[in-house]
C-alpha cells in the first residue's frame, strides 16, 4: 500500500464516475476553453470569490511555477521556510531564481521565523501551511506580519487546508494585494490523476500569474470531473478528511506507544522523527508500505512521512512499523 503522497486514500469523489462515463468520450473531440472558464466559475462558487480572483493550472504545481516565473526574474531570490515542499526550491532552480531557505522556527510550534523569511528581501515569499512535510501550521499573527511587511507578493500554498480546524487563509486573498491563495484537487477532493490546482488572488495578481501560464492547461475530462466535484462532492470531501484527521491522531497513539513522537500535524499526513529513516523505509517497503523518507531535514533529522486514511491502513502499517523498528 502507498501511503507516500498524501492523496486521499479513500479514493476518488463520487460524481467522478459518472461524469466520466457520461459525458467522457463525447467530450473528447473539442478543445477545452482556454482557460478553463468552467473551472474558474466552479472554483469561484466554492471559493467565495469572483471569477476574476481565480486562476487555475495543471495540478497547483503548475500555478506556483507559473507565479515564481510571473513575479520573478532570472537571478531573483525566492523565500521559504525549510523544511517545505520540496518541488519549490526545484522550480525555483528551473526558472534561474535563486532559492533561499529560511529554517522555521525552533520549539514545537514550527511557527515562521518572520524577520527571517522578511530579511532575505525576496520578492515573492512562499508559506505552505499546513506545511509539507512537517504537517505544523503557520500562526495568523505571522503570517498576517509577513504579509503585511514583504516587499512583494506572498503566496500561500494551501493543499492541506481542508484538514485543518481553522487554518483557511482564503480571506487573505480575498483583502490582500499581494496574497496567492493556492489550493489543489489532488488531496482532500480525490482526483490527484487529473492534475488541476488552482489559486485565488487581486485580480492584478492573477492576471499575471495568467500570462505565465498561457492557455490550455486543462483537459476537457479533467475541467468536468473537477467541476462536478467542487460542485457535487463537497460533503464526501468534508467525510474524507475528517475520517482522516480521526485516524490520523489514532495513528499518533498508536506511534507514540511504539515509543515514537510525530509532530503536530493539521494535514492528512504524520511526521514521525526516526533514526536512520532510509533502512527502515526500506524494511517497511519490504513488508509493503511504502512512506515517504527524509534524512537529515533541518531542525527534524531522519523522519518518515505517513499519509493518513482508512483505519486498515494505519494499521497495517502500524504493526509494519513494529515489526521493523
Ligand atoms: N503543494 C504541496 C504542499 C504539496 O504537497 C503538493 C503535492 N505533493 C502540491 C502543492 C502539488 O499538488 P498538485 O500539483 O497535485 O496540485
Amino acid at each position: 500500500m502507498d501511503l507516500s503522497d498524501n492523496t486521499n486514500l479513500f479514493g476518488a469523489p463520487p460524481s467522478a464516475d459518472r461524469v466520466l462515463r457520461e459525458e467522457g468520450f463525447l467530450k473528447l473531440s473539442r478543445y477545452p476553453g482556454g482557460y478553463a472558464p468552467d473551472l474558474k466559475r466552479a472554483v469561484a462558487r466554492y471559493a467565495g470569490v469572483a471569477v476574476e480572483n481565480v486562476t487555475t493550472g495543471c495540478g497547483s504545481d503548475d500555478v506556483i511555477d507559473c507565479a515564481l516565473r510571473a513575479f520573478l526574474e532570472p537571478g531573483d531570490v525566492v523565500a521559504f521556510p525549510d523544511p517545505t515542499f520540496v518541488m519549490v526550491p526545484m522550480f525555483a532552480r528551473l526558472s534561474a531564481l535563486k532559492p533561499v531557505p529560511v529554517p522555521l522556527r525552533a520549539g514545537s510550534d514550527l511557527d515562521l521565523d518572520v524577520e527571517g523569511l522578511l530579511a532575505t528581501g525576496a520578492k515573492l515569499i512562499y508559506v505552505c501551511t499546513p506545511n509539507n512535510p512537517t504537517g505544523t501550521v503557520a500562526s495568523r499573527a505571522a503570517l498576517e506580519r509577513l504579509v503585511d511587511q514583504a516587499r512583494g507578493v506572498v503566496l500561500i500554498d494551501q493543499a492541506y487546508v481542508e484538514f485543518t480546524r481553522g487554518g483557511d487563509f482564503l480571506d487573505l486573498a480575498r483583502t490582500r494585494p499581494n496574497v496567492l491563495v493556492t489550493r489543489t484537487m489532488s488531496k482532500a477532493f480525490g482526483l490527484a490523476g487529473l492534475r488541476v490546482g488552482w489559486g485565488v488572488g487581486a485580480p492584478s495578481l492573477v492576471a499575471e500569474v495568467e500570462k505565465a501560464r498561457g492557455p490550455y492547461k486543462h483537459t476537457t475530462l479533467g475541467e468536468a470531473v473537477a467541476v462536478s466535484a467542487l460542485t457535487e462532492d463537497v460533503p464526501w470531501m468534508e467525510a474524507c478528511a475528517a475520517e482522516a484527521v480521526e485516524n490520523r491522531e489514532r495513528l499518533r497513539g498508536g506511534l507514540r506507544a511504539l515509543g515514537l513522537e510525530p509532530l503536530p500535524s493539521e494535514g492528512n499526513f504524520l511526521l514521525v522523527p526516526v533514526p536512520e529513516a532510509r533502512r527502515v523505509g526500506e524494511a517497511l517497503r519490504e513488508r509493503n508500505v511504502n512512506v515517504r523518507v527524509f534524512e537529515g531535514l533541518t531542525g527534524v533529522g531522519d523522519a518518515l512521512r505517513i499519509g493518513c486514511g482508512p483505519w486498515p491502513l494505519m494499521s497495517s502499517a502500524l504493526k509494519a512499523l513494529k515489526e521493523v523498528l
